[in-house]
């Protein structure tokens, strides 16, 4: 069974005086029952690993190609491991905009977080010209077979699917539209890796989750959890979205 994810990504906001909203979260979620992912900006990353403890795991927003060398500005897979990462978001549609990354470039990125044992967030969307001129799986299709190497399985890879339009706006797609993208996104898995990969590896919505939108969103089929990026930032509003994941799972139900 998938176990549900739900990741902030603090893009760049964040400073010391955020670790005392994460000592609240954490007081907030110590024994839940999804996992919860942590994406601060690279300076943070080796104090959040101080505190979580075994509550939250704790991921880089990107890392480049290269191992180590002569790039400077950069930050490479083994340092996001080294801080105490143990994910990496790679191919969030600010940096394929801002830095005109390609899915081939975050590929490779893939391929070397996945060398030092980083797990994947690899996000994948279409903007709103490609949705209204009726493109939208044909654009998902593409960034999926190209971002994403061969050698990943259930625990090494997750997608992230996030609408570029509904990124920060306060839009969201219709459930029937969500639902529409993550079936498309698990069928392309099952029939790329075979059903025990396909299968298990977690597919989040990402695009203004908010605790208002929050349960309706986690109960849309193959909607594994959520990458959440303004809504993450405080414990007020990323602490019921959790919550209205964890109420949404199975071994919440169980339990
Ligand atoms: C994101 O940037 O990944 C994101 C989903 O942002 P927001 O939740 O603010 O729309």
């Amino acid at each position: 069974m998938r176990r549900n994810l739900v990741a902030g990504n603090w893009k760049m906001n964040g400073d010391a005086t955020f670790l005392s909203e994460v000592k609240k979260l954490k007081a907030a979620h110590e024994s839940s029952t999804v996992e919860i992912l942590l994406c601060p900006p690279a300076t943070l990353l080796d104090r959040l690993n101080a505190m979580v403890g075994s509550t939250f795991n704790i991921g880089g927003q990107d890392c480049h190609p290269a191992l180590n060398g002569a790039h400077t500005g950069e930050i490479s897979a083994p340092m996001l491991k080294d801080a105490g990462a143990s994910y990496v978001i790679l191919g969030h549609s600010e940096r394929r905009q801002d830095r005109g990354e390609s899915s081939f470039d975050v590929c490779k990125k893939a391929k070397s977080a996945l060398s030092t044992e980083l797990r994947v967030v690899i996000c994948l969307g279409e903007s709103l010209q490609e949705r209204e001129a009726g493109e939208t799986l044909e654009v998902i299709s593409d960034q999926l077979t190209n971002s994403v190497p061969d050698d990943v399985n259930a625990q090494t890879l997750v997608i992230a699917y996030e609408p570029i339009w509904a990124i920060g706006t306060g839009k969201v797609p219709t459930i029937d539209q969500i639902g529409e993208v993550h079936n498309f996104i698990r069928t392309a898995l099952i029939r790329r890796f075979g059903p025990e990969i396909g299968e298990g590896v977690r597919i989040l919505y990402g695009g203004s989750v908010k605790h208002t939108n929050a349960a309706e969103i986690f109960a849309v089929p193959n909607v594994d959890g959520a990458l959440v990026g303004g809504a993450s930032l405080t414990t007020a509003d990323f602490s019921p979205i959790i919550t209205a994941l964890e109420d949404s799972s199975p071994q919440y139900l169980e339990g």
